[in-house]
């Protein structure tokens, strides 16, 4: 989505994991249930996308299927600057991990969180899922909303023909099952986002994509108690948490 940040410029806005078994059951075994499925996890933004070397890069555009989009933005951040790149970067971190101990093939769309660098522009990233051969893809974010409002969201992906006319049903029930099972596990539901759902045309990384994907606004930057929790290591779990309980969900598994 396209983020103002205040003062500037904007670039706005199965390799089978399957256990040793003894019998030859093929069910995964009770500490590997996600064994056998591969997960594209999308950390959003990059912390370059704010270097003003990277601008015109960033500044490319592509058609989504809907309208014309930049390669990538620059994200939001919270009031005191702790940018969303990172907030994303270290959560997915976390939720790669916690996934592989599940037993998930876990494949990422950026291996770093640097000033230097920028992108991937948001039709690569979109692209992505497909390309490794994801069972579902989910890219992880925060929100810019008005600092009252607080709580996390998913948006997937409305039909476009000859766009997301295949993933989009999948992608809105998935995208349910992974709303109540985060809210399950203790995430505060979006105040300001009815459902917890957006089911929208307009994102590119939703647009491109050719398998199941949801985006998640895991909460709002703005809000003092979520800016809190975002910035803190714990905090930064805790999210983590929640999403692994969300993919558990969305997945069966
Ligand atoms: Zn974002």
């Amino acid at each position: 989505m396209k983020r103002l940040i205040a003062g500037g410029l904007v670039i706005a806005a199965a390799a089978l994991a399957l256990t040793p078994a003894a019998s030859a059951a093929p069910t995964p075994a009770a500490d590997q249930p996600l064994a056998g499925l591969v997960i594209a996890l999308d950390p959003g933004h990059q912390l370059g996308n704010s270097n003003p070397a990277n601008f015109d890069e960033l500044a490319k555009t592509h058609f989504n299927g809907y309208e014309t989009k930049i390669c990538n933005t620059s994200g939001t951040a919270t009031n005191d600057g702790f940018p969303e790149a990172t907030f994303t970067w270290n959560v997915a971190q976390q939720v790669k991990a916690q996934l592989e101990a599940l037993g998930a093939d876990v494949r990422m769309t950026r291996h770093s969180n640097s000033w230097k660098k920028w992108g991937p522009c948001v039709n690569e990233r979109g692209a992505f899922g497909a390309k490794v051969g994801a069972d579902l893809m989910l890219s992880i974010h925060a929100d810019g909303a008005d600092s009252s409002g607080y709580g996390f969201y998913v948006m997937v992906p409305s039909v476009i023909k000859g766009w997301t006319d295949d993933i989009s049903s999948k992608s809105i029930r998935l995208g349910k099952r992974f709303v109540s099972g985060m809210a399950a596990a203790g995430a505060p539901r979006s105040t300001y986002v009815s459902g917890q759902m957006m089911i929208t045309p307009t994102i590119s990384t939703l647009n491109f994509s050719d398998v199941p994907v949801i985006l998640l606004e895991s909460g709002n930057m703005r809000n003092a108690t979520e800016a809190r929790r975002m910035k803190d290591p714990a905090g930064q779990r805790q999210y983590a948490d929640w999403i692994v309980a969300g993919l558990r969900a969305a997945l069966r598994r």
